[in-house]
């Protein structure tokens, strides 16, 4: 008997005949006597619908109305779910977040989890029955239902999987498992059979949606080991885990690209201390997560910064530098929405060198343009015009081969 906890994503859980499905592989583990927590996301769409209705009604809806709002689509499919259980004979309860014990921070639509009070988990577990969690959402000390940013569920499984010390954790989407690119976009991407962590981290906080990048944090720093799958099939999927020596062999892992994001660019500021700070202060005092940053060389004492944010963020983002501008010189915001990040991971870009020189290559010979670049230790990214960022991931992997490995 083992204790495992099972994810299932938006479109394993899509229409009626696709949550029967999943009732029927519950119930398959369950009879082996397995015990089993499943958390399960909206139906696919569901939670962009519910956001494209609140903006029908107001252009800058409040954070605490959207996740009262997103929280719904997670609510159909637990009961659903654990109807569906109950139609073949298996034992289910479903809980919301918050039944379910997820203590959050107060930060609405990203929220960070806490704690977990898994005691009444316990209790149905001992019970025999299966435990259904919506995914995504929790609580915060004041009773506000939180949700945790976009992709949340795989947090809700991780993060459940920690607290009831699951021996296994399985993500069920749409895929076989994480690729060396987004299959969709790269025909010939690869299957991974394991990935490390870090890897996975730079993949998903880069654009891979395959999992949401805070999900993989907390599963590092807690140690759970996850593997992701398709719920359409038995194949194996790809194990996420600790990095072992031999992971460096390989210079890159994979590639990804993230069309969500903005470039924002600051002009005609004071080059002076303190500027700086006072627009990444603004920034970060309305939870805006900055990514790439670059300023250029001050002429005359005026300088540039460019960043990039969110795309969802950049109403906020304006907002919340108009009050600093002032005080920095006066200043000229423009964003530039039509932007994609390129990147590629590997942890064997620690000891391997000439990475860069082969992604650059690779995107003058097919004329792409570069418009900013960073790196970290095992990333490399690159900002470039949106219409040819699916292009570029093609290129990128064919050349550094990962179609062969
Ligand atoms: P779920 O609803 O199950 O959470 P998501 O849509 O969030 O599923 O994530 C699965 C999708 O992630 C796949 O359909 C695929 O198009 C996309 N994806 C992006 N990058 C990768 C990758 N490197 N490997 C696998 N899938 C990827
Ligand atoms: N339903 C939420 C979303 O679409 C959470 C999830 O699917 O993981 O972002
Ligand atoms: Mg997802």
């Amino acid at each position: 008997m083992a204790r495992i906890v099972q994810k299932y994503g938006g479109t394993s859980v899509g229409d009626v005949e696709r949550i029967k499905k999943v009732a029927l592989r519950i119930k398959a583990i369950r009879d082996q006597g397995n015990e089993l927590v499943v958390v399960v996301s909206a139906r696919a769409g569901v939670t962009n619908e519910l956001l494209a209705r609140a903006k029908s009604l107001a252009a800058n809806p409040s954070d605490r109305e959207l996740d009262m709002l997103l929280a719904v689509g997670e609510q159909e499919t637990i009961a659903l779910t654990a109807i569906a259980l109950q139609g073949v004979g298996v034992d289910a309860v479903s809980y919301t977040g918050a039944q379910a014990g997820i203590f959050t921070d107060k930060v609405h639509t990203k929220a960070k989890i806490k704690t977990i009070n898994a005691q009444p988990i316990e209790k149905d577990l001992k019970a025999g029955r299966v435990v259904i969690v919506a995914g995504f959402q929790g609580i915060n000390e004041e009773g506000h239902i939180t949700t945790l940013g976009r992709g949340g569920s795989d947090l809700t499984a991780i993060a459940l999987a920690a607290a009831v010390q699951a021996d296994k954790c399985e993500i069920y989407t749409d895929v076989d498992g994480v690729y060396t690119a987004d299959p969709r976009v790269v025909p010939d991407a690869r299957k991974l059979p394991e990935i490390s962590y870090d890897e996975m981290l730079e993949l998903a906080s880069s654009g891979s949606k395959v999992m949401q990048s805070r999900s993989v944090e907390f599963a590092e720093k807690y140690g759970v080991v996850f593997e992701v799958r398709s719920s359409f099939n038995y194949n194996p999927g790809t194990i996420v885990k600790q990095e072992v020596a031999y992971m460096e062999k390989v210079v890159v892992r994979g590639v990804a690209v993230d069309k969500d994001q903005a470039k924002i660019i600051v002009s005609n500021i004071l080059d002076k201390p303190g500027s700086a700070a006072s627009v990444f202060r603004a920034l970060a005092d309305a939870n805006i997560i900055v990514d790439m940053i670059v300023q250029n060389v001050g002429r005359n004492g005026i300088a540039n910064l460019t960043f990039t944010v969110p795309q969802v963020d950049t109403g906020k983002a304006q907002k919340a530098l108009e009050p600093v501008l002032d005080a920095v010189g006066g200043g000229h915001v423009a964003v530039h929405e039509h932007i994609a990040k390129l990147s590629v991971v590997g942890v064997g870009m620690k000891t391997h060198s000439g990475v860069a020189a082969t992604l650059f290559q690779a995107l003058a010979d097919a004329n792409i343009n570069i418009e900013l670049i960073t790196t970290s230790e095992i990333k490399i990214s690159v900002v470039i015009d949106e219409d040819r960022a699916d292009e570029a991931a093609r290129v990128a992997h064919a050349a550094f081969k990962l179609n062969e490995l």
